[in-house]
């Protein structure tokens, strides 16, 4: 996902308002990881970019939308998040000291005539993915026994066994005794 930067490079001072909404497969190849399908189009850029000695600072906000399944039950839920970014992106012509290593992903390209937001925007979104999401503190899950989600229907065996539903597949098995 590139943007020109013809107007501002080199001009220190010189500042550029970016706001975009982006088709979530703009942003490279498998762009997202283990949230791959999660993250719904598009994505929301709302950004300024600055023209520094070194370089250009890209700072402002993104917006992006997750369905991702209830952890107990797993009925999709939509996650609306917004986070914020603050990044160098540094002109690799300009840097004097060698042992300086730039970051990857956030370096001028193109004969610094542009940068690239793709490894932004994908380290700002998995940093801040949920590890776990409920559809409410209380949800009940799926019954360990049968599968029924027991947020609609009471199937009978009983609320409090408290098997974690990965392992209910190990408690069917029938195991030799010693
Ligand atoms: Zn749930
Ligand atoms: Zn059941």
């Amino acid at each position: 996902m590139r943007i020109t930067i013809t107007d501002i490079v080199d001009q220190p001072g010189a500042t550029r308002p970016v706001s975009v909404a982006v088709p979530a497969d703009e942003f490279g190849d498998d762009p997202w990881g283990t949230a791959e399908g999660a993250v719904q189009d598009p994505i929301e850029l709302d950004l300024h970019l600055d023209s520094v000695v070194d370089g250009i600072l890209v700072r402002g906000s993104l917006g992006f939308t997750l369905i991702l399944g209830c952890a107990r039950c797993l009925e999709p839920q939509t996650i609306e998040r917004e986070v914020q970014v603050a990044e160098l992106f540094l002109d690799p012509a300009k840097q004097v000291d060698e042992d300086d290593e730039l970051e990857p992903g956030y370096e001028l390209v193109d004969d610094a005539t542009a940068i690239d937001l793709s490894t932004m925007v994908r380290d700002a979104l998995i940093i801040d993915l949920p590890v776990r999401i409920l559809c409410r503190d209380d949800c009940q899950g799926l019954c360990p026994t049968c599968g029924t989600d027991r947020n609609r229907e009471d199937c009978g065996h009983g609320a409090d066994e408290g098997i974690d539903p990965r392992w209910a597949a190990l408690a069917e098995l029938d195991l030799p005794a010693e």
